[in-house]
């Protein structure tokens, strides 16, 4: 077998890390080694004697911003491989979604940098061909979390991370649609019964409520996934 799946993590706080990759099904198979974390210190690459990592803005305005030498130094020093996609997590990237989700799962894995203070230098986005991220349109204090999105809903697709094949098949975003409604036992919650047509046994019945419910929400939540949807066939058999 090849080497497993492998995220290389840029960030000036390690410590953070596995974090919340390290526990449940991300976690469980961190232990069994059906993927790889690495994560670096960007700040072993500071070179002058404070250790400095960030510097003001060029122009003027607040915060500080991440060192274009720093930072490039740090990805030269975790040399990844020319297949590997380089990615930095940043508001002003495109919305990460399901499908590049898919890809980067499919790929060798990424290395993803962690921005801090008031983001990076240009410079080393354009040398370095970075990738830009965004997980969605607010503003986090630094990419470590979003990384943690990025590379947690990457593992779950990952063969063997899953229980079952076919909990990732029917989930949201996996036709353009979200999910229908879950239910459980106990049959009857504070007075709310499970829909009858999930405890009837007809399978087809329980898929045609289902698609009809995924779709009704779809178009109510979300206008934008509903308008954009191709039409895929009913019965997709991949996967
Ligand atoms: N001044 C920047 C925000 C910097 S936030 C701007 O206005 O665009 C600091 C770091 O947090 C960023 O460099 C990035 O790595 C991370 N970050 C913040 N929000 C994010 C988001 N929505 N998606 C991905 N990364 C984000």
């Amino acid at each position: 077998m090849s080497s497993p799946w492998h995220a290389t993590v840029l960030t000036l706080f390690p410590d953070m890390f596995p974090g919340p990759l390290g526990v449940s099904l991300a976690g469980k198979a961190l232990a069994g080694a059906l993927w790889a974390l690495e994560v670096r210190d960007i700040r072993d690459s500071a070179t002058d004697r404070h250790r400095g990592v960030d510097d003001t803005p060029a122009g003027g305005g607040p915060g500080m911003v991440l060192r274009s030498d720093v930072l490039a130094a740090a990805i030269d020093a975790a040399a990844p491989s020319a297949g590997r996609p380089r990615l930095l997590m940043s508001p002003r990237g495109r919305p990460l979604t399901q499908s590049r989700v898919r890809e980067l799962a499919a790929g060798p894995g990424p290395l993803v940098v962690c921005g801090r203070f008031e983001g990076v230098d240009q410079r080393v986005i354009e040398a370095r061909q970075l990738e830009e991220i965004s997980i969605g349109d607010y503003v986090l204090s630094g990419g470590e979390i979003a990384a943690f999105a990025l590379i947690d809903a990457c593992v779950r697709l990952l063969p063997g991370v899953m229980g079952k094949a076919e909990s990732a098949a029917e989930e949201s975003f996996s036709e353009a649609l979200l999910e229908y409604p879950q239910y459980t036992r106990p049959q009857s919650f504070e007075g709310r019964p499970i829909p009858d047509v999930l405890v009837s046994g007809d399978h087809a019945k329980v898929a045609a409520w289902r698609q009809a419910e995924s779709e009704a929400l779809t178009r109510i939540r979300r206008p934008d996934l509903w308008a954009g949807r191709q039409k895929t066939p009913k019965n997709n058999t991949e996967g």
